[in-house]
């Protein structure tokens, strides 16, 4: 039940402001967010590159109210493209974008999002690596996938994320299992109303189990973005029995989250992706987090009440 609120809480400024200013919150936050600056998030993409990880980075900067943010945030990704080539880690870490901090949710933002976001795919492929689109609330599905396809008509190696709780998704997989398609299968992070998603765990879990085999038996290159030891199980299982070499689909999963298991995968010779987000706009995402799991609400309470 908590879920929802907290779903709900994300998109709220004055509980935002509140969160924002309890000592208590920066530690938590730290747990799942690389720092608010792109050197602290250089230094944890070169760790994990040491423990043979790969990244996807994000620059968090989905709450934007006007279309200077949205260039802001542009830049912010060029900068971090820049630095990665500079860095010499191009090779470990792609980028992760949501399009909203692009301009997406602003009036006219389907073309503002996609005039926003080519120079950083351009800019991307010339530094040899690859941009996804992540997925964000279902009204925004139609719109980023035909982003999507926009880009991949020039950049094929431009990624979608599909999330398993919506009904829509076995459809767009099937659509998006062709060569070279990039997609990450998730099962959804956003309170999503019962006329477009499951709202029962167990129905998004075999919703994600369905859309699995679609990406695994397909010809493009499934990335297994959970942390639920069943699913990393059943992929495995799928990826033997569709012939799948070990290069031919990838793990994803979160900073800060199964550290143990992200390093056992790895020890096994998976690939394995984790999430890097990083910037001073951690709300929204750090509200996810916490809804995704009482016991981090938990914690994060029990810290507040006993200060
Ligand atoms: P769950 O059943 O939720 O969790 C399985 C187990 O993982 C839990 O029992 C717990 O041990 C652990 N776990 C899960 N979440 C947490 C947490 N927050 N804190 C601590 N432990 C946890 N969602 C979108 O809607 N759009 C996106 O673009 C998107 N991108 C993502 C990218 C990656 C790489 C990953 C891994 C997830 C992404 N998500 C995205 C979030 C996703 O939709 C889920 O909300 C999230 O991954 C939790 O689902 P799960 O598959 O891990 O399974």
């Amino acid at each position: 039940m908590l879920g929802p609120v907290l779903l709900a809480a994300a998109r709220s400024d004055s509980i935002r402001r509140l969160v924002s200013a309890a000592p208590v919150t920066r530690p938590m936050v730290d747990r799942f967010v690389a720092g608010e600056q792109l050197d602290q998030c250089l230094a944890s993409v070169a760790t994990l590159a040491e423990r043979g990880m790969q990244v996807t980075i994000d620059h968090l900067g989905e709450d934007i109210t006007d279309r200077s943010e949205a260039l802001r945030n542009r830049d912010a990704y060029l900068a971090l493209t820049d630095a990665l080539a500079g860095a010499g880690l191009a090779e470990h870490a792609e980028m992760s974008v949501k399009l909203s901090a692009f301009g997406q949710a602003l009036p006219g933002g389907h073309d503002l999002a996609a005039e926003n976001v080519l120079p950083v795919v351009e800019a991307a492929t010339a530094a040899g690596t690859t941009v996804t689109l992540d997925m964000e609330d279902h009204t925004t599905v139609d719109s980023t996938l035909a982003i999507l396809g926009q880009l991949r008509e020039r950049f094929p190696g431009t990624g979608a994320v599909l999330q398993s709780y919506l009904f829509r998704t076995e459809e767009d997989c099937h659509a998006l299992a062709g060569e070279g398609s990039r997609v990450r299968l998730v099962k959804g992070a956003y309170n999503e109303p019962a006329e477009v998603a499951y709202q029962d765990k167990r129905e998004v879990d075999r919703a994600y189990v369905r859309c699995l085999k679609i990406l695994m038996a397909g010809n493009g290159y499934p990335m297994v973005g959970s942390h639920d030891p069943r699913m990393v199980a059943i992929a495995q299982n799928l990826a033997e029995r569709y012939g799948r070499k070990r290069d031919e689909y990838e793990f994803q999963m979160l900073y800060g989250i199964r550290g143990a298991e992200q390093e056992r995968l790895v020890a096994q010779g998976h690939r394995m992706r984790i999430y890097v987000p990083y910037g001073t706009d951690w709300y929204g995402y750090f509200m996810r987090r916490l809804a995704e799991r009482p016991a981090n609400l938990a914690f994060f309470l029990r810290s507040l009440i006993t200060r």
